[in-house]
């Protein structure tokens, strides 16, 4: 079985889905943005077990339950700060999607939503942004039978457009 890629417009904090993933500070402990958001949806409870997570650095990810959210589990990514491009952005902000559906594996999901990770208060430019995730993705699910749907949940209608733009092209053979 092959993983299906979409995209959609929306608030992720609303998905029923397996895991939702969070764009968090290297704290763990909230912030602005989706982060807040989530936070927010789920309750003190995620607060309390993400404090005894002591951190996470940039382009790793941890997992935690989803408290009142719809979603089961929040995989709490941390992107990089973009600081011109050429301080390893790309590869921390491929890193990130990877680590995060290295554990969304782990945990049995069959379905998880990413927002755009590093686009909002981090800067990361939204084009390449969107590709490094897409191609990312492709790649990591490339061999796995289990993961039945990867959502890309885009903020605003330019986002929606770009992913579904990138998600139309053929796939790259090389
Ligand atoms: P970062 O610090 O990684 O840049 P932000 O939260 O500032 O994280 O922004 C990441 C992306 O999340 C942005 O595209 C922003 O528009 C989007 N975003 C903000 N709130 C939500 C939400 N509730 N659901 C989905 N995406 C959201």
């Amino acid at each position: 079985m092959t993983t299906k890629l979409q995209a959609i417009r929306g608030d992720i904090t609303s998905l029923s889905v397996d895991a939702i993933v969070n764009a968090a500070n290297s704290s763990l402990l909230g912030g602005g943005g989706v982060d807040g958001a989530i936070h927010r949806a789920a309750g003190p409870e995620l607060l309390q077990e993400c404090r005894a997570l002591r951190g996470c650095d940039t382009g790793d990810a941890k997992i935690t339950k989803g408290y009142r959210l719809p979603a089961k589990h929040v995989i709490h990514t941390v992107g990089p700060v973009w600081q011109g491009g050429d301080h390893n952005e790309a590869g921390l902000l491929a890193s990130c999607y990877r680590q995060s559906l290295k554990l969304a594996i782990n945990a049995g999901t069959r379905t998880i939503a990413f927002p755009c990770i590093s686009t909002g208060v981090y800067g990361f430019p939204a084009t390449p942004a969107a590709r490094i995730a897409v191609e990312t993705v492709q790649a990591s699910v490339a061999s796995d039978a289990e993961l039945e749907k990867v959502i890309f949940c885009c903020f605003s209608e330019e986002d929606l457009k770009l992913y579904q733009q990138i998600l139309d092209e053929p796939e790259s053979l090389g």
